[in-house]
């Protein structure tokens, strides 16, 4: 059934949710996996293009069009050109070997004087230092939104470096524009999908009806300590609220209303529709 989801996050979620995970006391193999479902998670919140397709490819599923459903369908979000950057930043990935984090790349891209970028000479290199045109926070969200692109991956096995996809060559030859989403400056935002639910579909006496059948559901679903969907799926309760059947052989047409169920909810349905009436 068509749902709507409401997700809101704002910078000190993030912050909080990392220290957690720095003060676990997990081993650092864990929390580096940890890390970077965070990382998605951010990523999939940023994102400008379709939020399913977004969740779609972290589970490695691959959506050619957009839902039409999710809010940066509907309401395409503010973007910028990003080829830049994601060049350069592909650029330095390359140039350190494909063998360090976020956390360094952007060190490197920032020319920062860091014990390590001394270490391995890539203040040496041409990309050291030719990303000043952002802060930390803006390159961080360029490799989140890399990552959900799949232009990148996070190899887990090897220290959660940054690998290039087959999908980044385009970007790095210049053959392909990227737009991401603009950072907002507010603290906090809010990510909404929106999709016709069952009951904006229903109205006038269908929706009240749909509307108290609910009610009982939930009675039911209390009472037998089971979650409501047990009971019935809202796909069943907008059928008995559109067609308002008044027998048992009425109620046995509406999908989802098996034996089992008529016997056991039958009378309870049935009363419902007749109070309604
Ligand atoms: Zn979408």
């Amino acid at each position: 059934m068509p749902a709507e989801t409401l997700l809101l996050y704002g910078t000190q979620d993030i912050v909080f949710r990392r220290n957690m995970i720095d003060q676990s006391g997990s081993p650092d193999d864990i929390k580096r996996v940890e890390r970077s479902k965070l990382d998605a998670l951010l990523g999939i919140c940023e994102t400008a293009s379709c939020r399913r397709q977004a969740i779609l490819a972290h589970f490695g599923e691959t959506m050619m069009q957009g839902c039409g459903n999710c809010d940066t369908c509907l309401n395409p979000a503010e973007t910028w050109d990003a080829t830049t950057a994601c060049r350069k930043a592909l650029s330095a990935m390359l140039r350190t070997g494909q063998r360090f984090g976020t956390g360094h790349l952007v060190d490197v891209l920032l020319g920062m004087k860091t014990e390590k970028i001394l270490k391995f000479n890539h203040d040496q290199l041409p990309t050291f230092g030719v990303g000043t045109e952002l802060d930390r926070k803006g390159w961080g969200s360029v490799f989140r939104q890399m990552i959900v692109r799949g232009f990148i991956e996070v190899d887990h096995d090897s220290f959660g470096a940054l690998r290039l996809t087959a999908l980044a060559e385009p970007v790095l030859k210049g053959v392909e524009t990227v737009n991401f989403r603009r950072e907002r400056t507010s603290t906090s935002s809010a990510a909404v999908m929106k999709t016709k639910s069952a009951r904006t579909e229903l109205t006038g006496e269908a929706a009240k009806l749909f509307e108290a059948l609910r009610t009982e559901r939930s009675r039911l679903a209390k009472e037998q300590n089971v979650p409501a969907y047990v009971i019935f799926h809202d796909a069943t309760l907008a059928a008995i609220a559109t067609l308002r059947p008044s027998s048992f052989s009425a109620l046995a047409e509406i999908p989802g209303m098996g034996t089992t169920k008529i016997e056991r909810y039958g009378i309870t349905v049935l009363n419902a529709v007749k109070a309604a009436a």
